[in-house]
């Protein structure tokens, strides 16, 4: 069984001790690829992403500003992140998106940050990342006015770690977008999710880790590493009764499609 891990943080500073042996045990979990995503940690963390992916054949990066730190989001920042795009190891904008639960940026910052890396996609013709989390409903709602301005149905996008509920799910499969569980939908609590799970066609569904954080159930608490991602497929298998192996397959595939990953042994 082979899997990909569509979004994590492997260059992280908690990884600095033993990122090699992370990624070993990924792979040996059947992780074969894994997306490593550069925002989330400033606007320079992405280079990290990128050596990364210059370094092994397996790990491919991700360029952009998160919604944590769209404050800082200017054209100089625009421009840098226009620069990673060309890079060949660079396969999706992000993660970028409106987080109005934590609100670390102010709103109307996250909505231009996330407006001006739509197009900066829709320019490159590369997919997006999407982070988008709130109490209520402001960020999504917002979000796909956004994604529909800026996109204008030519750019593909994924809802990743999603937690919101189904309508909204079923909506974002219209416009492009597809859904990614992470290890939320292992969790005890979770039923609601899985639920949302159980709903959506598997063909629409990645599977991530966004390690280091929401390590699944088991490990709570801990350090997450991509290799766990393998728990959110049996999650998946559980919830839609088929076997592991055909989440496997068709995860991938999908995660495969959207990056647009050449093969493992290319
Ligand atoms: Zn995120
Ligand atoms: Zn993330």
């Amino acid at each position: 069984m082979s899997w990909i891990d569509s979004h994590c943080h492997v260059t992280a500073d908690r990884y600095d001790e033993d990122r090699d042996a992370v990624l070993e045990r990924a792979f040996a979990a059947g992780v074969e690829r894994l997306i490593c995503v550069g925002a989330g940690y400033g606007l320079e963390a992405n280079q990290q992403a990128i050596d990364l992916a210059e370094r092994d054949p397996r790990v491919f990066a991700t360029a952009g500003i998160h919604p944590h730190d769209a404050e800082v989001w200017d054209d100089a920042g625009r421009a840098r992140v226009r620069a990673w795009l060309d890079h060949p190891r660079v396969m999706a904008v992000g993660e970028c998106g409106l987080d109005y639960y934590y609100e670390n940026s102010p709103r109307e910052a996250q909505r231009r940050a996330f407006a001006e890396q739509v197009a900066l996609a829709r320019e490159t013709d590369l997919p997006v990342s999407i982070h988008v989390r709130d109490r209520g409903t402001d960020a999504y709602d917002e979000l796909l006015d956004i994604w529909r301005a800026e996109g204008r149905g030519d750019v593909d996008g994924v809802l990743h770690c999603y937690t919101h509920d189904t309508p909204f799910a079923l909506r974002a499969l219209d416009e492009r977008l597809r859904v990614s569980f992470s290890g939320i939908v292992t969790f005890k609590r979770a039923a609601d999710l899985r639920d949302v799970a159980r709903a959506l066609p598997l063909e629409a569904l990645l599977v991530e880790t966004d390690a280091p954080f929401l390590a699944p159930e088991g490990h709570r608490g801990r350090r997450n590493e991509p290799a766990w991602v393998v728990a959110v497929g049996e999650t998946l298998a559980g919830v839609k009764q088929v076997p592991v192996e055909e989440v496997a397959r068709t995860t991938t595939r999908n995660a495969a499609a959207f990056y647009r990953l050449p093969d493992a042994t290319e």
